[in-house]
């Protein structure tokens, strides 16, 4: 069993954590808000005041966090995570961030003499709280190989995507399909509407034929057929429309600095962007299907 120091422990963070709790691991939690400190708390870790005291003297340490600027400021910061950890702590970033960011914490955790793997998940809360999550790992083959039984503890699938960043470039390929296909499924149940076709009834037929895929069959975005999605429940997040928003804004950064053009990656990144812009930030990024309704 190891000591693990586990920072962000927010929508997908605290289940997670409690999965490696309920492995057996020992978890000291830090993060910024009180509130998710005191959930963890609950689950039965011991709590940090800070991140240094999360870091140090741990086997692993693993980060949660939203966005590629809070991995730069936790890893690359003037207070970078790495200057309290032991050489040779394995460090595991879940968070979705850009490629970029995820290679300069790669390079530092090397110059800083630790492991280190990117390994953005697959799976939303659900899966977090069940631990069947997809994981996408990117680094070395000896850092995979001391990541791979922990992540076995909060998942079902861990794929070595390959070197450093290559988590986070099939985490981004990944959720351009997620969006793209949520706003399809989105789109067949306003027709749906128009129609007159009884939502169930398109439910039954097309999550059995050809249009079936995730955001259907899992997390259908209108009310009743999928009793656990997020539009049974006022479409509280769940996956927030921001982090939806911020995962396709880097497939089209991705996909730009590449010379690719994806249309519907783009059209579908201005649908979030916009539904984000009139208040619906938080909301779960099913709840878009409102949006398009109407
Ligand atoms: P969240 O906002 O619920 O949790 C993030 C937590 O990190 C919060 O509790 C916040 O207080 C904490 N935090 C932020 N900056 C910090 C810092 N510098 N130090 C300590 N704590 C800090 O977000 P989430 O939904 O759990 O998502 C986390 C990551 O997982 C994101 O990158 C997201 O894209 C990815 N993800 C989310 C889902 C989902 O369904 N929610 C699914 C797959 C991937």
């Amino acid at each position: 069993m190891s000591n693990i120091g586990f920072i962000g422990v927010g929508k997908m963070g605290l289940p997670m954590m409690n999965n490696l709790i309920l492995s057996g691991h020992s978890i000291i939690a830090y993060d910024h808000s009180e509130d998710a400190l005191k959930n963890a708390l609950k689950k039965g870790a011991v709590v940090a005041d800070n991140i240094k005291e999360a870091t140090s003297s741990q086997d692993i340490v693993i980060t949660m966090l939203p966005a590629g600027k809070d991995i730069c400021d936790v890893y690359l910061g003037k207070d970078s995570i790495f200057s309290a950890a032991d050489s040779g702590t394995l460090f595991i970033d879940c968070s979705t961030v850009d490629i970029g960011s995820a290679i300069n914490v790669h390079k530092e955790a090397t110059r800083n003499e630790m492991y280190m793997v990117d390994a953005p998940v697959s799976g939303g809360v659900g899966g977090a709280e069940k631990g069947t999550l997809t994981f996408m790992v990117g680094g070395t083959e000896i850092a995979f190989a001391r990541a791979k039984n922990i992540l076995g503890d909060m998942g079902a699938k861990i794929i070595h995507a390959g070197g450093e960043g290559q988590g986070q470039a099939a985490k981004i390929c990944n959720n351009l399909l997620l969006g793209i296909s949520m706003v399809a499924v989105c789109e067949s149940f306003a027709l749906a509407d128009k129609l007159g076709l009884d939502r169930q009834t398109l439910f039954n037929i097309s999550s059995n034929a050809t249009g079936q895929c995730w955001a259907l069959n899992s997390y259908c975005p209108v009310p009743g057929p999928v009793p656990e999605s997020p539009a049974n429940n006022g479409y509280v997040a769940g996956f927030a429309s921001s982090m939806m928003h911020k995962d396709l804004a880097l497939s089209q950064l991705a996909a730009q600095s590449n010379g690719l053009q994806t249309q519907l990656g783009a059209l579908t990144e201005k649908l979030y962007k916009n539904f984000c812009e009139t208040g619906n930030s938080d909301v779960d990024f099913s709840g878009i299907f409102e949006m398009i309704r109407k």
